[in-house]
């Protein structure tokens, strides 16, 4: 309940009398209901319209669509009102944002800042209201203080009883402030040193493993079958990740490069250097077209080196499954490539000395962890991923990993020009449909749902491909592409398309991740407004894999500026980095790509965004060890919800 802190805060402390309301003010008023009733409008919108008098004055105090409040706002009732003052015909009333009554213990409810929580059911706000002023009572005073005076002068943070009392019951707002900071301070400390002592548990136990020193020649042998010369940011990395490797404690690195940057070649020589030591690798990927593309490029990469490389995923059949696991268990297969599916149980190797993750992302902490497990020594671990962490997540984020940047693209990529429509241009788009299929080149076409839905008036890929394939385009091969599908007819679409035998594809964001076509140039992107920026990153980068110009068109119907403001941020930026700080900073953290993917905790009224430097102040502090140890590790035990959050990611 401590923690359960406040969804808003009601400010009741000066409370108006009627005589002296001003017009456009936001005002709280302390009323008798004199008479209810409910119009009806021509349009059919319900108005309650109280009369309400204050000894001073009436009023007309009105709420819209809630007719059912009538039967509660009974003549006679007490009610404390808070909303806007309007005049209209000469007279003021007052449009009701929040109405409670006056009764029970107005000490709580009354005359000062009041906290609203959110109502859960069988409690409503004044119960709540009660409960948390009787928890604070009885517990607020035994909560531990772990900040030293030293530390909360220099930070000029406030104790934590008069944080705790001032989290819900505010003195002024100014007390207000002084309770979150302090708390968001705390939130942070706890956080961080949850990470640093799981990095330094997992230092201890996992302090020996194995130096990859071999593979130098059969490095050399792939890296001059490649058609392309490395970048030198790839090279780099490369370079980081085989002193890595050939030390003997295990590597932990994560390589981020925005899409397209060319990943997969980097964990492709990893992948060699650890197969010439006579070690097994593990790539697993998180979905099955990726982990197919990736078994692909893997194999032409290495053929006639004699490496074997297989795939295993969910779609695998039961024999040939059987078959894998058992040469994996055997050491004959060097490389297994696969889905989820690695992670099962009864996959198990004989030398499992490099496990490679693409777009972790996509995976939780304990589905890399188990990976992991799978060998009798501890493995190397790679992870990769395109979505650029802000700066101000990074600090956090990068917590237990070393991180290798892919800061460059291949040579000869033109920048992707985005453009943001109205659905109005139908007719343009499909004449450029037409003619960029006429030019040899490829299509998305990216929805934001699979099927119809009766609530939503959006069009579905499905319904989308219908109306392409035959009525737009009926001389053309229209796919269609999405989650839904069976893996194997999954498998065929995307195979198709590479080919060149579907000209348009229809689909959803299963096509986020990973898929590499070249020859597709043209992606648009229908109701962009329901994805996030990140997300678009993401999808547009599906295009401008090759050297012809390529386009994203997102569609989208302007009716909410902020969305349209949104999207038109695509048009200015290429680069992931300011895409995503962009994103961060309109939806924040808890919306950017989902909170629990990133292992990031919920915080209950620290911001990630706001609270930087406190997060900074936080680090420091740890690291300079002035807050002791067995008081973070008796709160982390006490904040227990916080735990099991950060473990289950
Ligand atoms: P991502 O980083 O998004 O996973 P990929 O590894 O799929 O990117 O690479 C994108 C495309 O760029 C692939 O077609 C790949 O063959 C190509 N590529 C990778 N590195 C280079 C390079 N140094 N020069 C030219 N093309 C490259
Ligand atoms: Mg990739």
């Amino acid at each position: 309940m401590l923690w359960h802190a406040p969804r808003h805060y009601f400010d009741r402390s000066h409370v108006t009398p009627i005589n002296q309301l001003v017009p456009g003010q936001q005002s709280t008023i302390k009323v008798v209901i004199k008479a209810v009733k409910v119009d009806t409008t021509r349009r059919g919108m319900k108005i309650v319209r109280a009369l309400v008098e204050d000894g001073t004055g009436m009023i007309y105090a009105l709420w819209f669509n809630q007719p059912y409040l009538k039967r509660s706002l009974r003549p006679g009732t007490a009610v404390f009102l808070t909303g806007n003052i309007q005049s209209s015909r000469g007279r003021l009333e007052m449009t009701v944002r929040e109405h409670e009554k006056v009764e029970g213990n107005t000490v709580l409810g009354a005359a000062r800042i009041v906290p609203v929580y959110r109502a859960t059911e069988g409690l409503g706000v004044r119960n709540l209201r009660g409960i948390a002023y009787q928890v604070l009572q009885d517990y607020a005073g035994d909560y531990p203080e772990i900040l030293p005076a030293g530390v909360r002068e220099r930070h000029d943070l406030i104790d934590i009883h008069s944080a705790w009392w001032n989290l819900h019951f505010p003195k002024s707002s100014t007390h207000l402030e002084a309770a979150r900071r302090r708390l968001a301070f705390e939130e942070m400390l706890l956080w961080q040193w949850a990470l640093f002592s799981h990095r330094e548990q997992r230092r201890k136990d996992s302090s020996v493993g194995v130096p990859h020193r071999g593979g130098q020649e059969l490095v050399k042998l792939i890296a001059k079958g490649l058609p392309f010369a490395l970048t030198s940011a790839q090279a780099r990395v490369v370079r980081e990740i085989f002193a890595d490797l050939a030390q003997e404690r295990p590597m932990n690195r994560l390589v981020q490069g925005d899409v397209g940057s060319g990943k997969t070649v980097v964990a492709a020589l990893a992948a060699v250097r650890v197969v010439g030591g006579g070690f097994q690798i593990a790539f697993m990927a998180p979905t099955e077209i990726l982990a197919v593309q990736h078994y692909q490029a893997l194999a032409s990469v290495m053929i006639g080196t004699g490496i074997k490389i297989a795939l295993l995923t969910g779609k695998t059949p039961a024999a040939e499954k059987k078959r894998i696991i058992a040469d994996t268990a055997e050491g004959r297969i060097d490389i297994l490539v696969g889905t989820h599916a690695l992670i099962e149980e009864q996959v198990s190797f004989a030398r499992l000395g490099l496990v490679v993750i693409d777009e972790q992302q996509r995976f939780g902490v304990r589905q890399r962890a188990s990976l992991a497990e799978k060998g009798t020594v501890h493995p190397d671990v790679l992870v990769m991923t395109a979505t650029p962490i802000p700066r101000t997540l990074a600090l956090t984020y990068y917590g237990e990993l070393d991180v290798s940047i892919i800061d460059e693209m291949p040579p000869g990529r033109k920048k992707v020009k985005t453009i943001v429509v109205k659905p109005g241009i139908k007719q343009r788009l499909y004449r450029f449909i037409a003619q960029t299929v006429a030019q040899g080149k490829q299509v998305y076409v990216v929805c934001p749902l699979v099927e119809e839905s009766e609530k939503q008036d959006l069009h579905s890929a499905t319904t989308l491909r219908h109306i392409l394939a035959n009525q737009v385009f009926p001389h053309l091969q229209v796919g269609l592409l999405h989650g839904k599908m069976k893996s194997d007819e999954k498998e065929a679409v995307t195979a198709a398309f590479r080919r060149g035998e579907i000209h348009i594809l229809v689909t959803t964001t299963v096509i986020e991740v990973g898929i590499d076509v070249p020859n597709a140039t043209v992606m648009i992107v229908v109701h962009a407004e329901r994805f996030g920026l990140s997300q678009l990153h993401q999808l547009r980068g599906r295009v401008g894999r090759g050297e012809d110009q390529s386009y994203c068109i997102l569609v989208s119907d302007p009716r909410t500026a902020d969305s349209w403001k949104r999207l038109k941020i695509m048009e200015k930026t290429s680069d992931g980095f300011e895409v995503a700080e962009q994103d961060l900073a309109l939806r924040g953290p808890g919306d950017f790509l989902g909170v629990r993917q990133h292992g990031l905790p919920e915080f209950k009224v620290a911001d990630l965004i706001k609270d930087t430097s406190l997060l900074d102040a936080a680090r420091r502090e740890l690291a300079a060890g002035s807050i002791e140890r067995e008081l973070l590790n008796d709160l982390l035990l006490l904040q227990r919800d916080f735990l099991s959050h950060y473990a289950n990611n």
